[in-house]
């Protein structure tokens, strides 16, 4: 079965239909989706989901975007409540974190110190309760890797890559797996396709990132975890190989990347 290791399932953009989506990729054969929280004011939206949809698990954490916004109580709250969430199955690994240097007002030297410590404080986080993280990695390849450098977390996702090969293979060296997904359905992604095509298929995991980066047959709608399958079926197309052997080959690396996702008896039956 496919496993969606990066979703925005509550995102505004589902407005209530949050739980259909997720049975409809259910149908589409999605056993699993991984529901990422982005600030303190979603922690329990993405745990209440995860608690009524029988497909959904979830990360918790702080998002670069969120930063500018972000409280350093917030931290302290998100520490306490991954404390709690350790006896939660659904719960599975800390994320959105990251650092984003795109966007102009979080590259002012304030706002790229917040992030760093932001990062950093839930590295040590991830590192304190043996969790993976999944990393936002935008503009700041290198950056991240030398905080992931300072303090390990055990495992965790690099989503929506798009680095160079050295830059991936600085990823795998720490243990960490790379996340593709609808960039790489577009044939002008010359990089983001190379990537897939010719990187180990041991460091490759499949997301949606849904509602953003629809795939190129329903850009520029609204994308949705039910288009996993047919993300992981371009990507078999990409390495000239059969679609069961991607599909069975990410599962594998999914439950190495993401070791309580194995431990939830209920995914592994789905
Ligand atoms: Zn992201
Ligand atoms: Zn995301």
């Amino acid at each position: 079965m496919w496993i969606d290791t990066h979703c925005h399932i509550d995102a505004a953009e589902f407005g209530d239909a949050s739980l259909s989506v997720a049975a409809q990729a259910a149908a589409a054969g999605v056993s699993t989706i991984v529901a990422m929280a982005i600030e303190r004011a979603n922690f329990d939206t993405v745990a209440s989901l995860a608690a009524r949809a029988p497909n959904v698990t979830y990360a918790l954490g702080i998002h670069p975007i969120c930063i500018p916004q972000a409280r350093d109580e917030d931290l302290d709250a998100l520490r306490a409540q991954v404390e709690a969430a350790m006896s939660d199955p659904n719960f599975v690994g800390i994320g959105e974190i990251g650092l984003d240097f795109f966007i102009p007002l979080l590259c002012e030297p304030d706002m790229r110190a917040k992030q760093e410590r932001f990062l950093r404080e839930q590295l040590r986080i991830a590192r304190d309760f043996a969790l993976p993280v999944f990393l936002h990695v935008r503009r700041s390849q290198d950056q991240v890797l030398k905080h992931l450098r300072q303090i390990r977390a055990p495992s965790g996702i690099a989503h929506a890559f798009n680095g160079s090969f050295q830059q991936a293979q600085n990823f795998v060296d720490l243990g960490f797996h790379l996340g593709f997904g609808g960039a790489m359905t577009f044939t002008r992604a010359l990089q983001i396709r190379r990537l897939a095509t010719e990187l180990p298929l041991s460091s490759i995991v499949l997301e949606t990132d849904s509602p953003d980066i629809a795939p190129s047959w329903i850009h520029p709608g609204r994308n949705t975890p039910e288009q996993l399958p047919a993300i992981g079926a371009a990507l078999a197309e990409l390495r000239g190989i059969g679609v069961d052997a991607v599909r069975d080959a990410v599962h594998a690396n999914t439950l190495a990347a993401i070791p309580r996702l194995a431990a939830a008896s209920r995914t592994l039956d789905k």
